[in-house]
């Protein structure tokens, strides 16, 4: 029943308990100290008073009567005057006495002792008179007769009766002395009886309010504790009506809504919101989760031409497009296989381990799935993807080098149109040292601590200096000249090469220039990577740098690898088209390392191809490298093409190299990369000395 009520009601029922409990305490002791007041005062007032007065008038007629027994005694008149003074103070104060003492008598018992002492003190005051009387009338010898059969007498029975008065008031008092003694004691009980039961009662009701709210307030702890802990399952106790109800009751509606809003962060956190897939977080936390120790396979794929197909399309169909391939990619999936959405095009499958052939054939049949035609908005798409490949442990354990890795694989994989590639087939990772030098690049460039050298071409029939290639070096303050092989790599990874070709094209540029301007006409070439030659930018770049040294641009040569050409071959192509309408040279750099068929450099607008000097090497000796740049060179005559024979190193070479027809030789025979400021004194010295 206490349950049913609510915390305040209790509270306020409780205190109000306690406090009538203490106001009866006080109350009883309040009205026995007033019964115990009110006894002792009569007991001082009427009892005590009463045996005074008794004794007071019993010790005045005594006085009386022995006044008067000497004025009996005293013959001569004049002498007895004064005794009748006193005896006359001693009469009145007696019978004072006695009138008081028949005063306000409350006691029965004792009231017919005082009638008696009133009625005996008359009756002695009268004959006490008439023995005075008679000594003045009759003599003294009358009066002593009448004294001795009369007042004598009746003064006896008076003093008798006043000292039983005495008698029986000290006899009451003494009796209401202890009836007092034990009403004080029973008054002390009750009080301490009544302060126990109040206390006994308190503490009851204290340690039944304390129960009823601490073991609720103890419940409604333990479920925000468990919220707090993540956990929304637990039953919160419905069932009570008072306050601690009112607050289970919001904590379940605080821990559903808590529960709700975490699933709905999750979610945000957690799901890519276009296609319904983990995203990249979740997908790293799945492989830390369950990948610690185990082994398994990680596919990085990334949609072929997504960026123009979002482009001419609108975005709408693109994130339609992506929204059919997640389809796609999880409908191929297993159970306990995971298919994310990394951004962009970009999707990570982590898959369960396989040997080889199952893993290419799971690749193919991934890419056989995305490449059936897609319905989009009515449309017909036709879409292609790339794979890149990576086994762990084997490929690396922390799933940021396994993704850079498979990210890696999956651009080969593109420029090569091989559909997937393996992480394993790329070579090394970066070092930890050349990773340094990746973060410092930027920062060297703003420094100025990259520089230009050159590399003089010799055009073999004229035996003078026609070209020179611009070759980067870095000057590091505290590792020295580092070569290029080892950071544009890392460049043209990173995308940091969009940041070197426009310093170094405007270096050899200007070189150039100031070289032609000095009567020392060098074409001077200079490196450009895939990234460039795709770059949207670069036509306008060159051209801008041309016209802005005023160099003539057949000046000019840009190198390219065929590898180069390989990732968008109708853009890079375009690109070539524009940069030869400029005017300027275009090469065919490490010229036989690649796929590229004499054939398919016929149909690009270039003028030079660079042999590369792997077929130079010893070309004087060994006869297949001899039949192979023999006939390059013939093949060039045929097209129109001009060959530069790279990485001669002894004369025996160069001199086989003039001897086949070759047009012109870079190498360590004729000079190694210089800085700028030795080219144009090394080209005199060689003029003059040739
Ligand atoms: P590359 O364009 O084929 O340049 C020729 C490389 O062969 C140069 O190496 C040169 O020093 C070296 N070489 C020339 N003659 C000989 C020789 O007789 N014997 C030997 N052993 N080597 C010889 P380097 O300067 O280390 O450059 C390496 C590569 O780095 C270049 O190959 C080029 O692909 C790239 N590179 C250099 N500078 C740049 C640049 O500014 N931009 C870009 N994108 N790539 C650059
Ligand atoms: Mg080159
Ligand atoms: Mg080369």
């Amino acid at each position: 029943m206490f349950g049913s009520l609510s915390i305040r009601a209790r509270l306020i029922l409780s205190f109000s308990v306690l406090l009538c409990l203490l106001l009866a305490v006080a109350a009883v002791s309040l009205q026995r100290f007033q019964a115990l007041t009110d006894k002792t005062d009569i007991l001082i007032n009427d009892e005590v008073r009463r045996v005074f007065l008794a004794q007071s008038a019993n010790q005045h007629a005594q006085a009386a009567a022995i006044c008067l027994l000497k004025i009996l005694q005293t013959p001569e008149r004049e002498k007895r005057v004064p005794l009748y003074a006193e005896m006359d103070a001693d009469n009145a104060a007696a019978q004072l006495a006695i009138t008081e003492l028949g005063r306000n008598v409350a006691v029965p018992a004792v009231q017919t002792e005082v009638d008696r002492i009133l009625a005996l003190g008359k009756t002695y005051a009268d004959v006490f008179q008439e023995t005075v009387e008679l000594v003045e009338l009759s003599g003294p010898q009358t009066a002593i007769m009448h004294f001795q059969d009369k007042t004598g007498v009746a003064l006896a029975s008076l003093l008798n009766a006043t000292r039983n008065l005495v008698t029986k008031h000290q006899m009451m008092t003494q009796s209401e002395v202890e009836q007092l003694r034990r009403d004080t004691a029973s008054a002390r009980l009750l009080v301490i009886l009544l302060a126990a039961a109040a206390f006994l009662t308190g503490s009851v009701l204290a340690w039944i309010i304390a129960r009823s709210i601490v073991v609720p307030v103890q419940e409604a702890v333990d479920v925000a504790e468990t919220i707090a802990s993540g956990d929304y399952r637990k039953e919160v106790p419905m069932g009570r009506r008072d306050e601690i109800g009112a607050l289970l009751r919001s904590l379940a509606i605080m821990r559903d809504s808590i529960g709700s809003r975490e699933e709905r962060i999750l979610r945000l956190a957690y799901v890519d919101t276009l296609t319904g897939l983990p995203n990249r977080t979740r997908l790293l936390e799945l492989f830390e989760a369950r990948c610690v120790d185990c082994a398994g396979v990680l596919f990085i794929l990334g949609i072929d031409r997504f960026a123009p197909i979002n482009k001419a399309l609108g975005h709408a169909v693109g994130d339609q497009l992506l929204r059919e391939i997640a389809v796609r990619l999880k409908g191929a999936l297993g159970d306990s296989e995971v298919v994310a959405r990394l951004w962009g095009d970009e999707f990570a499958l982590l898959l369960n381990p396989a040997d080889k052939p199952t893993i290419e054939a799971f690749a193919q049949k991934i890419l056989v799935a995305l490449r059936e035609p897609m319905s989009v908005d009515g449309q017909r798409l036709d879409i292609d993807a790339s794979i890149g490949i990576v086994s762990f442990p084997r490929d690396g354990t922390s799933i940021t080098s396994l993704m850079r890795r498979a990210d890696l694989a999956m651009n080969a994989a593109k420029r090569r149109h091989s559909g997937f590639a393996f992480g394993s087939e790329l070579g090394d990772e970066p070092a930890h040292e050349e990773l340094s030098l990746i973060g410092e690049m930027r920062e060297a460039l703003a420094r100025g601590e990259f520089v230009a050298w050159y590399q003089p071409k010799l055009n073999l029939a004229q035996n003078r200096i026609s070209g020179a290639e611009a070759l980067i070096r870095w000057r590091h303050p505290e590792k020295g000249m580092i070569p290029p092989g080892r950071f544009i790599p890392f460049a043209e990874q990173t995308g940091f090469i969009r940041e070197i070709t426009p310093w170094i094209l405007k270096q050899a540029i200007e070189h150039a220039a100031q070289w032609q301007q000095s009567g020392m006409p060098v074409v001077t070439s200079v490196n450009l990577s895939t990234h460039d030659l795709l770059s949207h930018a670069l036509v306008e770049q060159v051209k801008c740098l041309i016209e802005q040294y005023a160099l003539p641009p057949e000046l000019l040569c840009l190198e390219i690898t065929e590898s180069a050409l390989m990732d968008e071959p109708e853009l890079a192509l375009k690109h070539l088209h524009e940069l030869a309408a400029l005017g300027l040279k275009l090469s065919i750099d490490d010229y036989g390392t690649g796929q590229a068929s004499l054939a398919y450099v016929k149909t690009l607008p270039v003028h030079e191809l660079k042999i590369d000097r792997a077929f130079v090497t010893g070309v004087d000796s060994d006869h297949r490298n001899a039949a192979i740049v023999r006939s390059t060179i013939l093949l060039c005559r045929e097209l129109g093409l001009s060959v530069v024979a790279e990485g001669a190193e002894t004369a025996e070479e160069v001199d086989w190299l003039r001897s086949v027809g070759c047009d012109l030789v870079q190498g360590y025979r004729v000079a190694k990369p210089m800085p700028v400021t030795d080219f144009a004194a090394w080209v005199s010295d060689f003029d003059r000395s040739a």
